[in-house]
């Protein structure tokens, strides 16, 4: 039994090589894969899924910021990594010496990097973003072509990527992405000497593989999760995390007695209520008070009362067997029952890529592989994967 502390995330890396095999699959074999990892591979631990990834075909890893890239770098990773949002001039020399792959939009930038990339005697591979209708990160479609021509006469540079990213490939209606598609296809015909195009995101690969192009970048599936209800299930994901507990304690509530913070929750009859040691800083949203719910046992307790920041409270009356250490599901399956990260966003009016996130850096990681643990992530240790690296 697990010894750490009495909450923690199980990652199972087999699902997330199947689900990279699976969107390899459906891509066909002239498409490589960028698996997206930015955000701590969302909240399931870049290094332990980078590693996983990579084993598994993907060819790429994408993250949002410098530091994300640094910290595989650090862990001995050596594929190439994107960095998918904006780089201030102030972190090229990071990007430089850790032989990172940044989204370059100002000439600024670009003139820092090709200066140290000179200095330390490297060539430094760039991307470059047509904002084709994201509203956010990119040049407009005019922009595009002068500033890569730009790009191409530096020192040092090498462009080597062109992309965009879609705001609804997600939706049923594909009209808007394919015309983001479109815009995308008219700027990078006229760019034909940049090596790898790419436009596709999970939604994308499900639904509209054809646009796979050169690369794909896909976040949520590799997590096994589908972008939305809309996207197609013909390829099969599997759920990659499960966040369990050990119950901490039990007790008897008379008619009137109340629960936790602003007493939300008064029993009505005599209940019996569990202590889960999970609370919102764990990722358990506070918004799921009177509203979720747990496994224990392989059936659903009710949470009752707010959730607290570190624990929150089940009411097990209709499971009278329960008792202290029986591991509480959060998310995940336990017998019969499951809890997917999907229903807990929906009851929280949010996307299973916010839940994901919001798992803390407190909750130990658990990895998995063949049903056995091969590493081990919390807060204070880490067990495993360098032994892993070595071997
Ligand atoms: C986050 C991100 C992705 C991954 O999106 P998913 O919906 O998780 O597949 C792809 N491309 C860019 C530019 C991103 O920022």
């Amino acid at each position: 039994m697990w010894q750490g502390r009495p909450l923690w995330a199980e990652i199972d890396l087999d699902a997330i090589a199947h689900n990279v095999q699976e969107l390899r699959r459906q891509l066909g074999v002239r498409t490589e894969l960028l698996a997206v990892v930015k955000a701590n591979g969302y909240g399931h631990g870049a290094i332990a899924v980078s590693q996983a990834v990579l084993e598994a075909g993907a060819r790429r890893l994408g993250v949002a910021c410098a530091d994300e890239g640094v910290q595989l770098r650090r862990a001995g990773i050596q594929a190439p990594i994107l960095i998918m949002s904006y780089t201030p001039v102030w972190e090229a020399e990071k990007v430089v010496t850790n032989g990172l792959t940044p989204t370059v939009s100002s000439q600024q930038l670009a003139f820092a990097l090709a200066r140290f990339s000179t200095q330390r005697g490297v060539v430094t591979s760039v991307h470059v973003k047509v904002e084709t209708g994201m509203g956010r990160f990119g040049l407009s479609p005019e922009e595009v072509v002068p500033f890569a021509e730009f790009l191409r006469a530096l020192p040092g540079l090498w462009v080597e990527g062109l992309y965009t990213h879609f705001a609804v490939a997600d939706e049923a209606d594909k009209g808007y992405t394919w015309r983001q598609y479109e815009i995308f296809t008219s700027v990078s015909r006229r760019l034909p000497w940049i090596p790898i195009r790419h436009v596709a995101n999970s939604a994308a690969i499900l639904d509209l593989p054809d646009m796979g192009l050169d690369m794909a970048r896909p976040g949520i599936s590799i997590y096994g999760s589908y972008p939305s209800h809309h996207v197609g299930r013909t390829v099969l994901l599997k759920p990659a995390l499960s966040i369990k507990a050990r119950l901490a304690r039990l007790y008897e509530l008379a008619p009137g007695d109340s629960v936790s913070y602003g007493r939300t929750w008064v029993a009505t009859q005599p209940t019996r209520i569990a202590l889960v040691p999970c609370g919102y800083a764990d990722g358990l949203q506070r918004c799921l008070s009177n509203k979720g719910s747990v496994l224990i046992r392989g059936r659903r307790a009710p949470i009752v009362g707010r959730v607290c920041m570190d624990q929150s409270i089940a009411d097990v009356t209709v499971i009278p067997e329960a008792e202290v250490d029986d591991e509480v599901v959060i998310i995940g399956r336990q017998g019969d029952e499951e809890i997917t990260v999907e229903e807990v966003a929906a009851i929280a009016d949010t996307i299973s890529y916010e839940v994901f996130c919001g798992i803390g850096a407190r909750v130990p990681r658990v990895y998995f592989k063949a049903g056995q643990v091969v590493h081990v992530q919390t807060l204070v240790e880490e067990k495993g994967y360098k032994e892993e690296l070595e071997k």
